[in-house]
């Protein structure tokens, strides 16, 4: 008796995770089938509401990966997943999880000439699952400072936004921790 009941209290746990786990994954309009699978997509929220003069450029990154991917969104709301701060710092991340951490919008790369959106969509490239990939060419997002202050890119090249497509494949777990180490622009 006690074990059939702590066995039902375990399945109803488990449905529960899934559940939960499923829980950031809508599906556009009513459709059903594979149709409805093929156009799921993973919302992340963010909140910018501390990120002083950066607000404005972090819309704007958010909109520039929008248009690059399909398996995830950025939509400012909450819970956020993502927190973005201003400071005198140098520009950095700090990924939690895939999907989900902070973002310093650091004021000493913009004092010293660095596009303010290409510092913004490479952070969220961080939060996105993209490592550093320095030194590199502007064409690259995730060279960061290493392409100079004349790099005015703040798009993610081909490669850059088929690696986030892959991490946020539907079917794939997005349980991915990644180092909490602090990553710069
Ligand atoms: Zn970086």
């Amino acid at each position: 008796m006690f074990l059939r009941r702590t066995t039902r209290a375990l399945v109803a746990l488990l449905v529960l995770t899934l559940g939960l786990l499923g829980a950031g994954y809508g599906t556009a309009g009513a459709a059903t089938g594979p149709e409805a699978e093929a156009s799921a997509v993973r919302t992340l929220y963010y909140d910018s509401s501390r990120a002083a003069e950066f607000a404005k450029v972090i819309d704007d990154a958010a909109a520039i990966w929008n248009n690059s991917v399909k398996n995830v969104r950025l939509q400012k709301g909450s819970p956020a997943n993502i927190v973005i701060l201003a400071d005198d710092g140098w520009p950095r991340a700090q990924p939690t999880s895939l999907g989900s951490g902070r973002v310093w919008m650091g004021r000493q790369a913009v004092q010293q000439g660095y596009y303010p959106l290409r510092i913004a969509t490479h952070e969220l490239g961080h939060i996105l699952g993209l490592p550093d990939r320095k030194p590199g060419p502007c064409s690259s997002l995730m060279s960061g400072s290493s392409a100079g202050t004349s790099c005015r890119n703040p798009n993610p090249n081909a490669q850059e936004i088929a690696e986030v497509d892959r991490k946020f494949a539907r079917g794939v777990l997005n349980v991915e921790r990644l180092p909490e180490a602090v990553r710069v622009f």
